[in-house]
């Protein structure tokens, strides 16, 4: 989601200026950019600031030199499941043509109306070969689908985790009553993913579910049903056979203490100006290398 109006606090800004060799010059008095109370947090800026802080301090701030395929069809993949659900919503099944126009139409205005080029892979080539995965893709959706009955699709919350944090805001895929295979009624909070292979334990964001499952326990629309609720992700893998795999998670009250404190120590790092690189795996898929290259001097932020 893009929905947050939290503003970056500043770091230095220079303009074309050499590399500071200073410690003064690194970190000048800042200009007062502390968000201001009325704001909220997204949970995907939380994801991304902590898995690098430069990378969404930049984010914020400059828009970047190529969008990864991976995200870029990532979205466009959610956004067919949507249509999918959607007509479930309304009663009655999508067709595949459906779910690859709103793929076409994600695609589209994330690339072209974004201005955006795309840095492919050698697992997808160019936008063909992203358009033939897809439709793949989306037909092993349909066929391994659970049957459900479907109450909300990309369901928006904002929900106050504590008393110095702004709502955090975010969307929940799905939600949807099944009859579990014991027999029980639940209320499924899914979301949806893809990748490149099965999925293993470290390649899911159990916090952003967790999350969910804060921000559904607080809904009146979500407590009307009055029926436990179970978390799941979804994912569609790019194998050569794509496969549907649901993995349930099943959190302890630990844990979800756990993610509310990393959100807010996030938050209280992102209104004090923390950021500094954090050189890794997402350095291949990261628009900003130019700029991370200048750290810690940074040019002037453009328009992101
Ligand atoms: S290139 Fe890597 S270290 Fe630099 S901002 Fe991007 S993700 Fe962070």
């Amino acid at each position: 989601m893009s929905t947050s109006i939290l503003e970056p606090p500043s770091c230095q800004q220079v303009d074309s200026a050499p590399p500071a060799n200073r410690s003064s010059d690194f970190f000048p008095p800042a200009k007062d950019r502390t968000p201001k109370p009325s704001g909220h947090l997204s949970y995907s800026q939380v994801r991304r600031f902590a898995d690098c802080p430069l990378s969404w301090r930049l984010s914020r701030q400059f828009k970047p030199s190529f969008a990864p395929v991976s995200l870029v069809f990532g979205g466009a993949f959610h956004a067919g499941i949507e249509a999918f659900y959607r007509a479930r919503l309304e009663g009655r099944e999508a067709e595949l043509a459906e779910l690859l126009k709103a793929f076409n139409l994600h695609w589209a205005r994330e690339t072209v109306g974004k201005k955006l080029s795309v840095k492919y892979t050698a697992k997808i080539e160019d936008e063909g070969g992203a358009r033939d995965l897809a439709s793949h893709m989306l037909s092993a959706f349909m066929a391994a689908a659970p049957k459900g009955e479907v109450v909300a699709v990309e369901e928006k919350f904002a929900v106050d985790l504590a008393p110095d944090l702004p709502p955090v805001v975010g969307t929940i895929d799905l939600v949807e009553i099944r009859t579990d295979a014991d027999g029980v009624r639940r209320l499924h909070l899914v979301d949806h993913k893809t990748a490149s292979r099965k999925p293993a334990w470290e390649d899911l964001d159990r916090d952003q579910l967790l999350l969910y499952l804060e921000a559904a326990r607080r809904m009146p629309r979500i407590a009307a049903f009055g029926l436990p609720l179970a978390l799941s992700f979804a994912v569609t893998t790019k194998t050569k056979l794509p496969a549907l795999v649901t993995v349930p998670i099943e959190p302890s009250v630990r844990e979800t203490v756990r993610v509310v404190e990393k959100i807010r120590l996030c938050h209280k790092a992102m209104v004090g100006g923390l950021c500094y690189p954090t050189p890794g795996r997402s350095c291949s898929t990261c628009g900003y290398a130019r700029q991370c290259a200048a750290w810690p001097n940074l040019p002037v932020a453009q328009a992101a």
